[in-house]
Protein backbone atom coordinates (compact mmCIF):
# COMPACT_ATOMS: atom_id res chain seq x y z
CA UNK A 1 0.00 0.00 0.00
CA UNK A 2 1.31 3.79 -0.31
CA UNK A 3 1.06 6.01 2.17
CA UNK A 4 2.43 9.91 2.22
CA UNK A 5 4.85 10.70 4.72
CA UNK A 6 6.93 13.92 6.21
CA UNK A 7 10.36 12.11 6.46
CA UNK A 8 13.79 13.35 8.28
CA UNK A 9 16.59 11.95 5.56
CA UNK A 10 19.24 14.10 7.07
CA UNK A 11 19.97 16.31 10.16
CA UNK A 12 19.52 19.77 9.33
CA UNK A 13 17.37 19.76 6.39
CA UNK A 14 13.67 20.31 6.55
CA UNK A 15 11.11 17.46 6.34
CA UNK A 16 10.58 15.77 2.82
CA UNK A 17 6.98 14.82 1.91
CA UNK A 18 7.60 11.65 0.06
CA UNK A 19 5.67 9.02 -0.68
CA UNK A 20 6.31 5.24 0.30
CA UNK A 21 5.75 1.60 0.20
CA UNK A 22 3.69 0.48 3.66
CA UNK A 23 3.97 -3.43 4.28
CA UNK A 24 0.89 -5.17 5.90
CA UNK A 25 0.68 -6.06 9.50
CA UNK A 26 2.63 -8.82 10.82
CA UNK A 27 1.95 -10.77 13.93
CA UNK A 28 0.85 -9.11 17.35
CA UNK A 29 0.51 -5.65 14.36
CA UNK A 30 -1.78 -3.52 13.19
CA UNK A 31 -2.15 -1.07 10.26
CA UNK A 32 -3.46 2.32 11.13
CA UNK A 33 -4.88 5.32 9.00
CA UNK A 34 -3.98 8.28 11.35
CA UNK A 35 -6.41 11.17 11.53
CA UNK A 36 -4.28 13.85 13.91
CA UNK A 37 -0.40 14.40 14.93
CA UNK A 38 0.47 16.79 17.61
CA UNK A 39 4.26 18.18 16.65
CA UNK A 40 5.95 17.23 19.68
CA UNK A 41 9.42 18.98 20.22
CA UNK A 42 11.47 15.52 20.39
CA UNK A 43 10.73 15.53 16.51
CA UNK A 44 12.80 19.09 16.14
CA UNK A 45 15.29 17.46 18.44
CA UNK A 46 15.74 14.42 15.96
CA UNK A 47 15.87 16.80 12.62
CA UNK A 48 18.23 19.19 13.83
CA UNK A 49 20.38 16.06 15.36
CA UNK A 50 20.49 17.11 18.97
CA UNK A 51 18.98 13.82 19.38
CA UNK A 52 20.47 10.80 17.64
CA UNK A 53 18.58 8.24 15.75
CA UNK A 54 18.88 5.93 12.83
CA UNK A 55 17.61 7.79 9.60
CA UNK A 56 16.07 7.70 7.11
CA UNK A 57 13.08 8.18 9.77
CA UNK A 58 9.28 9.11 9.28
CA UNK A 59 8.73 11.41 11.89
CA UNK A 60 5.70 11.83 14.17
CA UNK A 61 5.17 10.10 17.83
CA UNK A 62 1.88 11.97 18.81
CA UNK A 63 -1.10 10.58 16.75
CA UNK A 64 -4.80 9.24 17.22
CA UNK A 65 -6.13 7.03 14.46
CA UNK A 66 -8.28 4.59 13.43
CA UNK A 67 -7.11 0.34 13.03
CA UNK A 68 -8.08 -0.38 9.25
CA UNK A 69 -6.26 -3.76 9.30
CA UNK A 70 -4.56 -6.50 12.06
CA UNK A 71 -2.36 -9.06 11.78
CA UNK A 72 -2.53 -12.34 13.18
CA UNK A 73 -2.79 -13.06 17.06
CA UNK A 74 -4.28 -9.27 17.46
CA UNK A 75 -6.35 -9.26 20.76
CA UNK A 76 -6.00 -5.58 22.25
CA UNK A 77 -7.89 -4.17 19.07
CA UNK A 78 -10.33 -4.38 16.64
CA UNK A 79 -10.61 -2.79 12.94
CA UNK A 80 -12.49 -0.05 13.02
CA UNK A 81 -11.41 0.77 16.78
CA UNK A 82 -10.08 4.55 17.63
CA UNK A 83 -6.96 4.47 18.95
CA UNK A 84 -4.36 6.99 20.38
CA UNK A 85 -0.49 5.82 19.86
CA UNK A 86 1.32 5.33 23.21
CA UNK A 87 5.05 6.99 22.56
CA UNK A 88 6.56 3.98 24.49
CA UNK A 89 4.73 0.74 23.83
CA UNK A 90 3.40 -1.24 26.55
CA UNK A 91 3.96 -4.96 25.98
CA UNK A 92 2.44 -5.77 29.24
CA UNK A 93 5.00 -8.48 30.56
CA UNK A 94 8.34 -7.11 30.52
CA UNK A 95 10.03 -7.08 33.96
CA UNK A 96 9.10 -2.91 33.96
CA UNK A 97 5.50 -3.54 32.52
CA UNK A 98 4.83 -6.20 34.91
CA UNK A 99 5.81 -4.09 37.53
CA UNK A 100 3.69 -0.88 37.51
CA UNK A 101 6.24 0.62 35.23
CA UNK A 102 5.02 0.45 31.44
CA UNK A 103 6.83 3.74 30.72
CA UNK A 104 10.48 2.01 30.84
CA UNK A 105 8.77 -0.96 28.70
CA UNK A 106 11.84 -2.56 27.19
CA UNK A 107 10.20 -2.85 23.88
CA UNK A 108 11.12 1.39 23.56
CA UNK A 109 14.63 -0.02 22.95
CA UNK A 110 13.72 0.11 19.07
CA UNK A 111 12.43 3.85 19.65
CA UNK A 112 15.31 5.39 18.04
CA UNK A 113 15.59 3.22 15.10
CA UNK A 114 11.80 2.95 14.26
CA UNK A 115 12.41 -0.69 13.78
CA UNK A 116 8.91 -2.72 14.86
CA UNK A 117 9.74 -5.81 17.54
CA UNK A 118 10.82 -8.76 14.76
CA UNK A 119 13.86 -6.10 13.68
CA UNK A 120 12.49 -5.12 10.63
CA UNK A 121 10.79 -1.76 8.95
CA UNK A 122 7.51 -1.50 7.68
CA UNK A 123 8.15 1.63 5.50
CA UNK A 124 10.33 1.24 2.09
CA UNK A 125 11.17 4.26 -0.62
CA UNK A 126 10.95 3.72 -3.62
CA UNK A 127 14.57 3.94 -4.03
CA UNK A 128 14.50 0.47 -1.99
CA UNK A 129 15.47 1.93 1.57
CA UNK A 130 14.18 0.68 4.74
CA UNK A 131 12.91 4.00 7.21
CA UNK A 132 11.92 3.65 10.49
CA UNK A 133 8.85 5.03 12.13
CA UNK A 134 9.88 7.51 14.85
CA UNK A 135 9.20 5.97 17.81
CA UNK A 136 7.90 2.49 16.25
CA UNK A 137 5.34 4.78 15.01
CA UNK A 138 5.78 7.85 12.23
CA UNK A 139 2.32 9.42 13.33
CA UNK A 140 3.56 12.12 10.11
CA UNK A 141 2.42 9.40 7.82
CA UNK A 142 -1.20 9.25 6.48
CA UNK A 143 -0.99 5.50 7.94
CA UNK A 144 1.65 3.44 9.56
CA UNK A 145 1.77 -0.35 10.79
CA UNK A 146 2.70 -0.51 14.77
CA UNK A 147 2.73 -2.68 17.26
CA UNK A 148 -0.58 -3.41 18.99
CA UNK A 149 1.52 -2.74 22.01
CA UNK A 150 1.68 1.07 20.95
CA UNK A 151 -1.96 1.17 20.38
CA UNK A 152 -4.37 2.48 23.04
CA UNK A 153 -8.66 2.24 22.62
CA UNK A 154 -10.49 5.31 23.00
CA UNK A 155 -14.15 6.13 23.55
CA UNK A 156 -15.31 7.08 19.59
CA UNK A 157 -16.59 10.62 21.05
CA UNK A 158 -13.05 11.72 21.99
CA UNK A 159 -12.20 14.37 19.73
CA UNK A 160 -9.04 12.58 17.19
CA UNK A 161 -7.02 15.88 17.61
CA UNK A 162 -7.23 15.79 21.46
CA UNK A 163 -6.81 12.24 21.65
CA UNK A 164 -3.69 12.52 20.04
CA UNK A 165 -2.30 15.02 22.46
CA UNK A 166 -2.57 11.98 24.94
CA UNK A 167 0.34 10.08 23.33
CA UNK A 168 2.82 12.31 24.77
CA UNK A 169 2.66 15.51 25.63
CA UNK A 170 0.10 15.55 27.96
CA UNK A 171 0.89 12.44 29.98
CA UNK A 172 4.56 13.69 29.82
CA UNK A 173 3.81 17.24 31.27
CA UNK A 174 0.80 16.01 33.64
CA UNK A 175 2.93 13.08 35.37
CA UNK A 176 6.24 15.28 35.89
CA UNK A 177 4.17 17.02 38.38
CA UNK A 178 1.75 14.44 39.95
CA UNK A 179 4.04 11.03 39.27
CA UNK A 180 7.43 12.04 39.28
CA UNK A 181 7.58 14.87 41.26
CA UNK A 182 4.46 14.14 43.31
CA UNK A 183 3.01 17.48 44.14
CA UNK A 184 1.27 18.05 47.34
CA UNK A 185 -1.75 20.10 48.58
CA UNK A 186 0.03 23.79 49.37
CA UNK A 187 3.55 22.99 47.61
CA UNK A 188 5.40 25.67 45.95
CA UNK A 189 6.17 24.67 42.79
CA UNK A 190 7.97 26.35 39.80
CA UNK A 191 7.28 25.33 35.99
CA UNK A 192 10.68 26.34 33.72
CA UNK A 193 8.92 26.25 30.10
CA UNK A 194 5.24 26.47 29.25
CA UNK A 195 4.65 24.90 26.08
CA UNK A 196 2.86 22.10 25.18
CA UNK A 197 4.59 19.97 27.90
CA UNK A 198 5.21 22.58 30.69
CA UNK A 199 1.65 23.45 30.07
CA UNK A 200 0.32 19.79 31.45
CA UNK A 201 2.74 20.10 34.07
CA UNK A 202 1.03 23.32 35.26
CA UNK A 203 -2.38 21.84 34.96
CA UNK A 204 -1.24 18.60 36.99
CA UNK A 205 0.57 21.06 39.43
CA UNK A 206 -3.05 22.64 39.90
CA UNK A 207 -5.02 19.71 40.11
CA UNK A 208 -2.25 18.11 42.72
CA UNK A 209 -3.06 21.29 44.74
CA UNK A 210 -0.01 23.25 44.33
CA UNK A 211 -0.90 26.19 46.38
CA UNK A 212 1.89 28.63 44.62
CA UNK A 213 2.23 27.60 41.01
CA UNK A 214 5.33 29.85 39.52
CA UNK A 215 6.20 29.88 35.64
CA UNK A 216 9.05 30.81 33.98
CA UNK A 217 8.98 31.56 30.50
CA UNK A 218 10.16 34.46 28.25
CA UNK A 219 7.33 34.11 25.79
CA UNK A 220 4.12 36.30 26.80
CA UNK A 221 2.03 34.28 24.88
CA UNK A 222 3.21 31.35 26.62
CA UNK A 223 3.05 33.07 30.26
CA UNK A 224 -0.40 34.11 29.14
CA UNK A 225 -1.59 30.79 28.62
CA UNK A 226 -0.04 29.23 31.37
CA UNK A 227 -2.54 31.43 33.55
CA UNK A 228 -5.50 29.89 32.32
CA UNK A 229 -4.10 26.67 32.79
CA UNK A 230 -3.52 27.22 36.56
CA UNK A 231 -0.50 28.84 37.08
CA UNK A 232 -0.70 31.65 40.10
CA UNK A 233 2.60 33.84 38.92
CA UNK A 234 4.74 33.67 35.27
CA UNK A 235 7.71 35.51 35.27
CA UNK A 236 9.69 36.09 31.87
CA UNK A 237 13.18 34.53 33.92
CA UNK A 238 14.66 33.08 36.39
CA UNK A 239 15.76 35.35 38.45
CA UNK A 240 12.75 37.70 38.97
CA UNK A 241 10.92 33.94 40.05
CA UNK A 242 13.65 33.68 42.51
CA UNK A 243 12.97 37.08 44.34
CA UNK A 244 9.47 36.42 43.92
CA UNK A 245 9.62 32.91 45.55
CA UNK A 246 11.78 33.61 48.23
CA UNK A 247 9.14 36.23 49.03
CA UNK A 248 6.24 33.89 48.80
CA UNK A 249 7.66 31.15 50.78
CA UNK A 250 9.37 33.29 53.03
CA UNK A 251 13.35 32.19 52.16
CA UNK A 252 12.06 28.39 52.26
CA UNK A 253 12.40 28.44 48.56
CA UNK A 254 10.17 26.12 46.69
CA UNK A 255 9.16 22.40 47.39
CA UNK A 256 9.47 21.51 43.28
CA UNK A 257 11.40 22.76 40.29
CA UNK A 258 9.98 21.15 37.49
CA UNK A 259 12.05 21.83 33.77
CA UNK A 260 10.21 21.36 30.77
CA UNK A 261 11.72 24.01 28.44
CA UNK A 262 12.46 22.95 24.75
CA UNK A 263 16.08 22.16 24.96
CA UNK A 264 18.19 21.28 28.28
CA UNK A 265 20.56 23.78 29.15
CA UNK A 266 23.11 23.60 32.20
CA UNK A 267 21.94 27.24 33.34
CA UNK A 268 18.50 25.96 33.52
CA UNK A 269 19.59 23.08 36.36
CA UNK A 270 21.39 25.42 37.82
CA UNK A 271 18.45 28.10 38.48
CA UNK A 272 15.97 25.00 38.87
CA UNK A 273 18.41 23.59 41.54
CA UNK A 274 18.84 27.28 43.00
CA UNK A 275 14.83 28.11 43.42
CA UNK A 276 14.08 24.65 45.41
CA UNK A 277 14.62 24.70 48.79
CA UNK A 278 15.91 22.00 52.23
CA UNK A 279 14.37 18.39 51.05
CA UNK A 280 13.17 19.31 47.52
CA UNK A 281 13.03 17.93 44.48
CA UNK A 282 14.18 19.27 40.85
CA UNK A 283 12.03 17.17 38.27
CA UNK A 284 13.69 16.85 34.76
CA UNK A 285 11.81 16.52 31.79
CA UNK A 286 13.52 17.98 29.06
CA UNK A 287 16.74 16.75 27.04
CA UNK A 288 19.10 18.75 25.42
CA UNK A 289 21.76 17.74 22.79
CA UNK A 290 22.93 13.80 22.92
CA UNK A 291 26.57 14.81 23.25
CA UNK A 292 26.42 17.36 25.76
CA UNK A 293 26.73 16.98 29.61
CA UNK A 294 23.40 19.20 31.34
CA UNK A 295 23.68 18.72 34.79
CA UNK A 296 26.39 19.18 37.00
CA UNK A 297 25.90 20.30 40.40
CA UNK A 298 27.46 21.24 43.58
CA UNK A 299 27.81 18.33 45.82
CA UNK A 300 28.02 20.26 49.13
CA UNK A 301 25.14 23.01 49.63
CA UNK A 302 23.92 22.40 46.72
CA UNK A 303 22.67 18.36 46.85
CA UNK A 304 24.33 16.80 49.75
CA UNK A 305 23.90 19.93 52.25
CA UNK A 306 20.35 20.59 50.97
CA UNK A 307 19.05 17.22 50.70
CA UNK A 308 17.84 18.18 47.00
CA UNK A 309 17.01 15.25 44.97
CA UNK A 310 17.07 15.70 41.27
CA UNK A 311 15.00 13.40 39.49
CA UNK A 312 14.60 12.42 35.88
CA UNK A 313 11.60 10.42 33.85
CA UNK A 314 10.16 9.54 30.64
CA UNK A 315 6.56 9.96 29.76
CA UNK A 316 5.78 11.63 32.95
CA UNK A 317 6.57 8.34 34.81
CA UNK A 318 2.57 7.21 33.32
CA UNK A 319 1.29 3.55 32.48
CA UNK A 320 0.37 4.24 28.86
CA UNK A 321 -2.70 1.52 29.65
CA UNK A 322 -4.10 2.81 32.52
CA UNK A 323 -3.29 6.71 32.51
CA UNK A 324 -4.17 7.16 28.77
CA UNK A 325 -7.81 6.69 29.09
CA UNK A 326 -7.61 8.40 32.46
CA UNK A 327 -6.55 11.58 31.24
CA UNK A 328 -9.02 11.31 28.78
CA UNK A 329 -11.74 10.69 31.81
CA UNK A 330 -10.46 14.17 33.28
CA UNK A 331 -10.77 16.05 29.94
CA UNK A 332 -14.50 14.32 29.97
CA UNK A 333 -15.31 15.63 33.27
CA UNK A 334 -13.36 19.14 32.73
CA UNK A 335 -10.57 18.44 35.00
CA UNK A 336 -8.31 18.93 31.92
CA UNK A 337 -8.08 21.36 29.32
CA UNK A 338 -7.27 19.75 26.00
CA UNK A 339 -8.77 21.60 23.05
CA UNK A 340 -7.34 24.77 25.18
CA UNK A 341 -3.84 23.44 24.06
CA UNK A 342 -3.96 22.90 20.77
CA UNK A 343 -2.87 27.15 18.66
CA UNK A 344 -3.05 26.01 15.30
CA UNK A 345 -3.80 23.32 12.60
CA UNK A 346 -1.46 22.39 9.57
CA UNK A 347 -2.02 20.00 7.03
CA UNK A 348 1.10 17.67 6.23
CA UNK A 349 2.54 19.65 3.73
CA UNK A 350 3.01 22.49 5.87
CA UNK A 351 4.70 20.97 8.27
CA UNK A 352 7.88 22.52 7.99
CA UNK A 353 5.90 26.10 8.43
CA UNK A 354 4.50 24.29 11.83
CA UNK A 355 7.76 23.75 13.25
CA UNK A 356 8.76 27.39 12.56
CA UNK A 357 6.26 28.62 14.44
CA UNK A 358 7.02 26.07 17.09
CA UNK A 359 10.61 27.62 16.79
CA UNK A 360 9.18 30.89 16.75
CA UNK A 361 7.07 30.73 20.09
CA UNK A 362 3.77 30.94 18.59
CA UNK A 363 2.66 27.38 19.43
CA UNK A 364 1.51 25.83 22.47
CA UNK A 365 0.81 22.90 20.39
CA UNK A 366 0.44 22.66 16.36
CA UNK A 367 -1.61 19.68 14.99
CA UNK A 368 -1.18 17.80 11.70
CA UNK A 369 -4.69 17.33 10.59
CA UNK A 370 -4.27 14.12 7.97
CA UNK A 371 -6.59 14.19 4.58
CA UNK A 372 -7.96 11.14 3.89
ZN1 LIG B 1 6.79 13.86 22.23
ZN1 LIG C 1 6.97 -4.10 28.52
Amino acid sequence: MRTTAAVIRETGKPFELTELELDEPRTGEVRLKFVASGMCHSDEHLRTGDSVARLPMVGGHEGAGIVEAVGEGVTRVEVGDHVVCSFIPACGVCRYCSTGRQNLCDQGAQMATGMLADGSFRFHDDAGEDLGGFCMLGTFSQRAVVSQASCVRIDEDIPFEVAALVGCGVPTGWGASVYAAKVAAGDTVVVFGAGGVGSNAVQGAHFAGAKNLVVVDPVAFKREKALEFGATHVFPDAGSAHEAVVDMTRGQLADHAIITVGVLSPEVVTQATNIVGKGAQVTVTSVGKSTDVQIQLAANGGVVGYQRNIQGHIFGMCNPLTDIPKLLGLYRSGHLKLDELITRRYSLDEINQGYQDLEDGKLIRGVVLHDS
